[in-house]
């Protein structure tokens, strides 16, 4: 085997336009956006529009907006996963050829009756792994999930392992609505856009197991992976559109940014910033990923949770 070839250092943003971008986004931008260009890597910004029936209407056309006002400047185009169904597509086939994937025809009634796992999803009882009932029909497809323990060094939660099939089971990469599942589509985008470092918000810990089996299989690259804490609000409840997060606020991005950057752990500045490039100019050479705390959650100071 021949050695491989380094990757340049390349890191995304990935936010979903389930709603407008808060606090608990702006970490995450933050920290991958830090990591990047610390050492002098890229960063990409890739809208995650897979679930049109969950998407808030003028959220993704936020987003660019929105970032660029912090003072955030990504390489190359946008990428949308609604125009990459054929990418998806080629990789489901891929699998199915190889017969690592398989038909369900189980229904989320009988689904709920399985048993929750360790990461607190419901575990799939391998009902439909050995070929369909007799008279059902397709509904979603499955990846067929070997019994191994995947395990990764995450660069801020440390050693993490997870049993699979005990933990998770056969995981959908179709859904039976017909959409793409989350996990096969950024694990393909992450392969094509030559995604290398993937630092996020460690709400997405439990599903990293899950990408890295899904890269094995498709013979993909294995990304490094940091989860940085998400912000909580003072009910202890990720900051999300269903908590009503507020939506960044576009009259002093250097207020939030700095917060953004102490709830990193993060070297406080001694200076005050007039503009968020001034602040990018100050933090960039100061980004220390060491500094983020372990952990998965933290609360935001509260004027930033609730609302500037
Ligand atoms: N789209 C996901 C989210 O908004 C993030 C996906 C990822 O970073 O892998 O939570």
């Amino acid at each position: 085997m021949s050695a491989a070839v380094p990757r340049p250092y390349t890191g995304r943003f990935a936010p979903s336009p389930t709603g407008p971008l808060h606090f608990g986004s702006l970490v995450a931008a933050v920290a991958s956006y830090a990591d990047a260009r610390s050492r002098a890597g890229r960063w990409l910004l890739r809208i995650e529009d897979l679930d049109p029936p969950r998407e808030q209407p003028g959220a993704a056309a936020s987003f660019p907006r929105v970032l660029e006002r912090y003072g955030f400047a990504w390489d190359g185009p946008l990428l949308h996963q609604s125009t990459r169904n054929a990418a998806y597509r080629a990789a489901l086939e891929q699998l199915r050829g190889e017969e690592k994937v398989f038909p369900c025809a189980c229904s989320r009634a009988q689904l709920e009756k399985a048993p929750m796992g360790a990461a607190s999803e419901r575990v799939y009882p391998g009902t439909c792994r050995a070929g369909l009932p007799p008279g059902r029909a397709a509904r979603s497809w499955r990846m067929r999930v070997d019994a191994v323990t995947v395990a990764f060094i995450d660069r801020v939660q440390g050693p993490q392992h997870q049993d699979l099939l005990r933990d998770v089971g056969d995981f959908v990469v179709r859904r039976a609505d017909g959409l793409w599942a989350y996990q096969l589509a950024v694990v393909v985008d992450d392969r094509d856009q030559g995604v290398t470092d993937v630092v996020r918000g460690a709400d997405l810990l439990s599903s990293t197991p899950r990408q890295i089996f899904l890269q094995r299989q498709l013979g993909a690259p294995l990304p490094r992976y940091a989860h940085v804490p998400v912000a909580v609000n003072t009910a202890g409840e990720k900051l999300s559109k269903q908590t009503r997060a507020a939506p960044l606020p576009m009259d002093d991005p250097q207020a939030v940014l700095r917060a953004a950057w102490r709830f990193l752990g993060q070297e406080e500045p001694m200076e005050d910033f007039t503009t968020p490039a001034e602040f990018w100019a100050w933090a960039i050479p100061r980004w220390d990923m060491r500094r983020v705390q372990c952990g998965t959650a933290w609360r935001a100071e509260p004027g930033v949770a609730l609302g500037l």
